[in-house]
């Protein structure tokens, strides 16, 4: 029996929840065996060892790589901010001209933060715009590259708030082309869409485990050996990860992550098919019932179970969530969505203010049920109804 009032969760861009196949391929690494996969001089330590090589091979799997070229990290924030800083500080200490480090107005803010802290390490960090489809002007790009000797471009796999997907081959192969390095914050690609750092020619690509129904507080940073791509480490420790993170592995949680990652490769496309599927008889029910309904971004190049949808009649976005609490979305990332500002990305893409007030973020993903889209599509049409009449009665 389903209770009216039990929450429907269309939030998997802030999180996914964690697989119960990942909860089990867990436990028994926080209930049996502890041991500090460091800890090699013992057999606890060396089991923990071995499931965290394995869980490794599964991550690097997913994306093409070797297992060596995985770095274990706290997530795609950390993963970032050492792809970002640990390059441009290794060049720094390098006999290199190059300055330029490239970026999207449309990043996540670990991104955008990291590539604008480096100019006061002497880099020139450059902010690119996007399209009103929220993706990147490729002419823009070269334009960029070669009006000066760049170091790094970073430009995310598919976008956090509106879903797009931006085209990482091409990227890739101008980043190449001039010389410089290539990294893409992967965070909402991974299990969403197939991704091969060699095809897309990627020095560095960032993963969250809690994005691919895995556990938080876990990612990794993909870091090319060949030819090898070089980082100065941003913590003193150990050693742990060739040097380049120290800290204790957390091995449940890598264990957590490296079946996640397992299942995103199997499941992965099929998630994806079913998950469109839904995602657009959801656009259907909800676009029949709120006429001059809009969608942001790009609506080809976008990710399974993303809509950004911008509502008409003069509401925001907040106004409907409070008529419609048994709905999880959001008006935009979870992290900047507590500031009243409206969406920087909403911005970016030329949004007046007033429609990215009026915007809510909807993530489907793989427990979204059919139900779940029926009630909310209702739920949210009746919303909206009553949030355009307290605010005509106000
Ligand atoms: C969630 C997210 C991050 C941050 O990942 P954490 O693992 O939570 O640190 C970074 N980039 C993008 C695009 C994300 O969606």
């Amino acid at each position: 029996m389903t209770r009216p009032n039990r929450p429907i969760y269309l939030d998997n861009h802030a999180t996914t929840p964690a697989d119960p196949r990942v909860l089990a391929a867990m436990r028994p690494w926080w209930e049996e065996n502890f041991a500090n996969p460091g800890s090699v001089e013992h057999a606890m330590g060396r089991a923990a060892e071995a499931a965290v090589a394995e869980a490794r091979a599964h991550v690097a799997a997913l994306i093409g790589a070797e297992p060596a070229e995985i770095l274990f990290t706290s997530g795609a924030t950390e993963s970032n901010n050492l792809a970002i800083k640990g390059a441009a500080r290794f060049a720094a200490g390098q006999a290199t001209e190059r300055r330029r480090v490239i970026t999207l107005a449309t990043e996540h803010k670990c991104v955008l933060e990291s590539v604008r802290d480096l100019a006061a390490e002497g880099f020139a960090p450059l902010v690119l715009p996007v399209r009103p489809d929220g993706l990147l002007d490729l002419a823009v790009l070269d334009a960029a590259l070669v009006e000066a000797p760049t170091l790094l471009v970073s430009v995310m796999a598919v976008n956090n708030e509106i879903g797009v997907v931006q085209d990482l081959a091409a990227i890739g192969a101008l980043a190449k082309q001039h010389g410089a390095l290539f990294h893409t914050d992967a965070a909402q690609a991974a299990g969403r869409l197939p991704l091969d750092v060699a095809a897309i020619r990627a020095d560095l690509m960032s993963l969250s485990g809690h994005k691919v129904y895995g556990p938080k507080g876990i990612g990794a940073l993909y870091v090319r050996r060949r030819p090898r791509v070089r980082l100065a480490p941003l913590f003193s420790g150990g050693g742990q990860e060739r040097g380049l993170r120290s800290g204790t592995l957390p091995a449940p949680l890598i264990v957590g992550f490296g079946e996640a990652c397992r299942i995103a490769a199997l499941e992965g496309p099929l998630d994806a098919g079913r998950i469109a599927g839904q995602r657009d008889r959801f656009r259907t029910a909800l676009e029949a019932a709120v006429p001059g309904l809009a969608v942001n971004g790009d609506w080809q190049a976008r990710v399974a179970g993303n809509l950004s949808l911008s509502f008409p009649g003069g509401v925001t976005a907040q106004a409907i969530m409070e008529a419609a609490p048994e709905l999880c979305v959001s008006t935009g990332s979870a992290c900047s969505s507590a500031e009243v500002e409206p969406s920087y990305v909403l911005q970016a893409l030329g949004l007046a203010p007033e429609r990215a007030r009026a915007t809510l973020r909807i993530g489907m993903g793989r427990f979204t049920s059919p139900m779940d889209v029926d009630r909310a599509a209702a739920a949210l049409a009746a919303a909206w109804r009553r949030a355009m009449e307290s605010s005509k009665a106000s």
